[in-house]
């Protein structure tokens, strides 16, 4: 759909693709406000989560799998919350919303990232807004390739 941003993201919004599964891009979020945090796409233009198709929730089921298992080798998350929210397309008086799912892996014990520790300080809680989410690049960095390294294997 033209005039969807979300259906043409440029190159640099796609560096840190993680996996592409045939119909969902997984991203790892700009925010690491919890380490791992990913965004799922959906690779056309679909506005809800009722109007996915059977193909499309087989690949979700797999993803979610897939993801948990990753976060959970990887950098030790104990759960993952999972969430469709879509809000900030209904800022718009017209709005155009293109369905994606983020997953924020949560922790009990700190996680550490090239010496610099990252904590949940509100497990066994709603996640936080405000928590400040932009890490280091080079954190960025090692973040994405532990976790590629994983799911490309
Ligand atoms: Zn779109």
């Amino acid at each position: 759909m033209t005039g969807c941003d979300w259906c043409h993201l440029s190159e640099e919004d796609r560096e840190y693709l993680l996996c592409d599964s045939g119909c969902w891009s997984v991203f790892l979020a700009d925010e690491q406000d919890y380490i791992g945090r990913c965004v799922l796409v959906l690779d056309r233009h679909c506005g809800s989560m009722a109007e996915l198709t059977d193909d499309e929730w087989q690949d979700l089921l797999n993803l979610v799998r897939k993801l948990e298992m990753c976060l959970k080798t990887v950098f030790g998350a104990d759960l993952c919350n999972w969430s469709c929210l879509m809000n900030s397309f209904f800022k718009d008086p017209e709005p155009c919303p293109h369905l994606h799912i983020h997953v924020r892996p949560r922790y009990r014990n700190p996680v550490v990232i090239n010496g610099n520790t990252y904590a949940d300080d509100a497990f066994g809680h709603h996640y936080t807004h405000d928590k400040g989410g932009r890490i280091p690049e080079e954190d960025m960095q090692a973040v994405f390739i532990r976790m590629k390294r994983w799911l490309d294997s």
